[in-house]
């Protein structure tokens, strides 16, 4: 046998080769006495029994099977009704196993083995694959209908099926690797994102300050004339209001988003709400002409919290105004889908307008189209989340429509 003497520790290149062996033996006897001698010889195995099942060529051998080795008075009944049941190896103590020789869910015998110490789990997962492979040698041996060179237990078989197991693993390694490494790449982008954000923020939130700063420091030099104070105090105001509904936006977006919005449902006149919202406005919009295009009351009134509707279209205009040149015309028109009983409002104005990539983009937190004509309007980017937010929550949608260089158009639309 081409096996070195001396080999203690059991490798599954020796199984191997002692399978090739014992492949070539035509008689079992011959086999087992191979396989027995050579464990003892050049392992670390000082002990191996092996008993086969007599009548091995009927298929209903287990109770007779058990009966029989039982009778060899050799292992204990309790511990062959455990194989038999379970078909898996037995530890009987720290140094001895009993393993299965099974084959097709047959059992046709059983291995005791004895080490010196307790075998390790390599070792014995070792020796469990080289009993399968020994179960399917003998059991062809048996069954001559299974003799044919398909059937017959091939050493290529036995490398092929280890082959492809390690295969499996080291695929499934690999995808699992893979989706670290993607989770790890979204963590980074995150993290990114974040950094991003923090730093247009703090730009954002900072130049209404810078611009408050400026004016105050005017206002308190002596000599300045009447104009300048009017001039300076308005832009103040108006560098404050902006400063003071992005605080608004963050601080609302998180309360949102942790405790969701407190709706309180009324009868609502969109109509009568928009005109008010112009009303209120009113100082934002000295140099822009607004329209309404309804008729008071001519139609249905809608479910809605009336705060945060009047946010919403309050938002959808200093939008409108914000992203218009001053003279811009803004449109606030109704329309009654009376086969839907849906109101929808269409809020237009017919400034910059957006690329259809942007307006896709434009309820995303955070999201700003970045093209020359924006670059000196402020905003955090949430306004239009918030609307969106605020619509779903009362069970409305809201949509846009837009032209670059041609103006844009916002639906918000209710069930009635
Ligand atoms: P902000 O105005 O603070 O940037 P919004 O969420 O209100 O945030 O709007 C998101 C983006 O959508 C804006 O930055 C702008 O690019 C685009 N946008 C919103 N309304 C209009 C509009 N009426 N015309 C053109 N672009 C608009």
């Amino acid at each position: 046998m081409a096996v070195e003497k001396e080999q203690k520790s059991i490798t599954w290149h020796w199984l191997r080769t002692l399978l090739k062996i014992v492949e070539e033996y035509k008689s079992i006897k011959q086999i087992i006495e191979k396989v027995k001698e050579s464990l003892i010889e050049y392992t670390q195995i000082d002990n191996i029994e092996i008993h086969l099942i007599d009548d091995l060529s009927s298929r209903d051998n287990a109770e007779k099977g058990i009966d029989e080795l039982a009778n060899s008075d050799f292992f204990s009944r309790k511990v062959i009704e455990n194989i038999f049941l379970h078909k898996e190896p037995s530890h009987i103590s720290k140094n001895e196993i009993i393993f299965p020789l099974e084959n097709s869910e047959r059992i046709l015998g059983l291995v005791y083995i004895k080490t010196p110490s307790q075998i390790d789990s390599v070792s014995f997962e070792l020796l469990w694959s080289f009993m399968d492979q020994l179960a399917a040698l003998i059991h062809n041996i048996i069954l001559p209908q299974n003799k044919n060179p398909e059937s017959k237990i091939q050493i290529k078989d036995i490398s092929n099926s280890i082959f492809n197991n390690l295969k499996s693993f080291l695929e499934a390694s690999l995808e699992r690797l893979g989706a670290l490494e993607e989770q790890n790449q979204k963590l980074v982008e995150l993290n990114r994102t974040r950094t991003e954000l923090i730093n247009n923020v703090s730009h954002e939130l900072r130049t209404p300050l810078v611009s408050i700063m400026g004016f105050s420091n005017i206002l308190q030099r002596h000599e300045i004339k009447p104009d300048l104070i009017r001039e300076a105090s308005e832009q103040i105001q108006s560098a404050g209001g902006r400063l003071s509904r992005m605080i608004d936006d963050l601080l609302q977006l998180n309360r949102a988003s942790t405790k969701g919005w407190v709706v309180n449902v009324e009868r609502l006149d969109l109509g009568e709400i928009a005109k008010y919202v112009v009303e209120s406005l009113s100082p934002l919009h000295k140099n822009y002409n607004f329209t309404f295009n309804y008729p008071e009351r001519g139609y249905p009134l809608i479910g809605g919290d009336r705060k945060l509707i009047r946010q919403v279209i309050e938002n959808l205009i200093i939008n409108a105004i914000k992203y218009s040149p001053e003279g811009g015309e803004i449109n606030c028109t109704i329309k009654d889908n009376t086969n839907e009983k849906k109101l929808s409002m269409f809020i237009t104005d017919n400034g910059i307008g957006m690329t259809p990539a942007e307006n896709q983009k434009i309820f995303e937190r955070f999201y700003r189209a970045k093209n020359p004509k924006t670059e000196n309007i402020s905003g955090l980017g949430l306004g239009l989340t918030i609307c969106k937010d605020v619509v779903e929550a009362l069970n409305g949608e809201i949509s846009s429509t837009s032209d670059f260089g041609q103006g844009s158009c916002f639906i918000i639309s209710f069930n009635y």
